[in-house]
């Protein structure tokens, strides 16, 4: 690790030296995000701050010498609700779900079938893997995982026809009687999926996806024999008569609406949003949270960047839910150390960093942040559409390409949650989380959209922790939106 001893400033944030953090914190406090970004530890003017352009893949950076076991674990796990591939000794976990996902459609009096929706479509739209013309949820964990997960056909049932009308169900998309009753119907081998043979159907063994006939439903609702955080648990979904016996289901269960017949496009795309299928199984598989703010796509703490927040268009899942799933562990850095380094596009290329703040820091220790490319030409699905637009697949929603800088702090989340923040580049250096909730008046970095991600810009910039104070990291010399991305850390 680089010595941290460059003496440097400039009026009005008075003179400091590296080794005393507290006094820089001070002084940084006092100067507004512009001034902190012109402050940094190089005298050079910010036009002469060029872009640095060539450098170590950071798939192949080592991990800073002094960083801890403790941190690492806190970084690469300590998911909190996230359900992981691992377990906190980092073995497998049991409970990771296996991706076999059971697709059944059912119709009401008040909502009858879209006849577009068959097994032969539904089959199209959930599983195929490899070349297509087409998109497929597949094909969007395929690549969000590198490879490392896909969903299975756990079954498809025919047409489940209920004889009560909708809006007489109370509490539907919460109550357990919608799903007891097209469960009752509907023609699944749930014996073959519940691998233990012990009558329980576990989220491990398989996920429930009700397509429903209504044209508008898209939500993930838990069960109180499950109870996994937000949504908040609700009825029990215990000892449900199916025809293939009487089984007990645990897994949250999704809810996706199907165009109505009426609609002009029901035969074409007769699914509703097939972005928010992938949100929802979000939920449903690994536990990931709801991240927009007051249910607008695009709003919150992780803004327009994250499946998880914007599921009305195509974005990936966030660098930080597939570290915490357990699909990647970027090096950690905790120093600046003076070079300029490559990062591909994250979408194609398992690569990212962790920037923890060096042992000397004054920051909380439970804060640090991710870097990460993104790149919206580079989603492509390895290569699984026939004809990829050259905007790319399943990234193709973000306001712009960049890179990207997530500050995360562990625990600081609702319902055991950590809060995740996309640093909004056209805000400067503050306070991430701020000093208000999200809907006050100083929420720190929320809503983020264009300007958000860091591109050339002749600037330094510091990376500022919770207290509103430096956390001795920064990094300076980025270069504009590729396939790689380079910049100094
Ligand atoms: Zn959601």
């Amino acid at each position: 690790m680089t010595p941290l001893t460059k003496t440097h400033r400039t009026a009005p944030c008075t003179r400091w030296h590296l080794g005393y953090a507290a006094a820089v914190t001070a002084a940084l406090a006092a100067c507004s995000p512009t001034e902190r970004d012109a402050l940094e530890p190089v005298s050079a003017t910010r036009s002469a701050i060029t872009p640095c352009s060539a450098g170590s893949d950071v798939r192949n950076l080592p991990t800073s010498a002094d960083v801890t076991s403790a941190i690492k674990d806190m970084v690469y796990r300590t998911p909190g609700p996230i359900i992981s591939r691992f377990k906190q000794d980092g073995t497998p976990n049991p409970k990771f779900p296996s991706g076999k996902v059971v697709v059944l459609p059912f119709e009401t009096p008040d909502f009858p079938r879209n006849p577009a929706i068959t097994p032969g479509t539904i089959y199209s739209e959930f599983f195929p893997a490899g070349t297509l013309t087409g998109l497929t949820i597949n094909n969007y964990f395929y690549e969000n995982s590198w490879g490392q997960f896909q969903i299975k056909n756990g079954g498809i049932s025919d047409w489940v026809t209920l004889s009560k009308n909708l809006k007489d169900y109370v509490g539907f998309e919460g109550d357990d009687q919608v799903p007891r009753d097209v469960l009752k119907k509907a023609n699944i081998n749930w014996a073959a999926l519940d691998t233990n043979n012990d009558k329980t159907i576990t989220p491990a063994e398989a996920q429930i996806v009700f397509l429903v006939a209504n044209g508008y439903s898209a939500a993930t609702r838990g069960f109180t024999s499950w109870a996994t955080g937000s949504p908040v648990a609700l009825s029990s979904l215990a000892n449900v008569t199916t025809p293939n016996g009487t089984f007990t289901f645990l897994p949250k269960v999704v809810y996706i609406g199907t165009k109505k017949a009426s609609d002009p496009a029901y035969a074409t795309n007769p699914f509703r949003i097939e972005s928010t299928i992938c949100h929802e199984l979000g939920h449903a598989f690994f536990n990931l949270p709801d991240r927009y703010a007051a249910g607008t796509c695009g709003t919150g703490a992780t803004g327009q960047y994250d499946m998880m927040s914007n599921n009305c268009s195509w974005e990936h899942f966030t660098i930080y839910d597939k570290m915490k799933i357990g699909w990647i562990q970027p090096p950690i850095l905790d120093a600046h150390i003076s070079q300029c380094v490559t990062l591909p596009a994250s979408e194609g290329s398992k690569a990212a960093l962790v920037l923890a703040p060096p042992p000397v820091s004054a920051s909380p220790k439970n804060e640090y942040f991710i870097v990460e490319n993104r790149y919206k030409p580079a989603s492509g699905c390895n290569g699984c559409m026939l004809f990829t637009p050259a905007n790319g697949v399943f990234d193709t929603g973000l306001p712009e390409s960049g890179l990207a800088i997530w500050w995360v702090q562990t625990g600081g989340g609702v319902n055991g949650y950590d809060d995740v923040r996309l640093i909004d580049a056209s805000k400067g250096s503050i306070d991430p989380d701020g000093t208000t909730p999200i809907g006050g008046a100083n929420p720190g970095y929320v809503n983020q959209g264009l300007g958000a991600l860091y591109k050339q810009d002749g600037l330094n910039h510091i990376l500022v922790d919770s207290t509103g104070g430096w956390s001795l990291l920064w990094f300076t010399a980025v270069s504009n939106p590729g396939y790689n991305v380079y910049a100094q850390f």
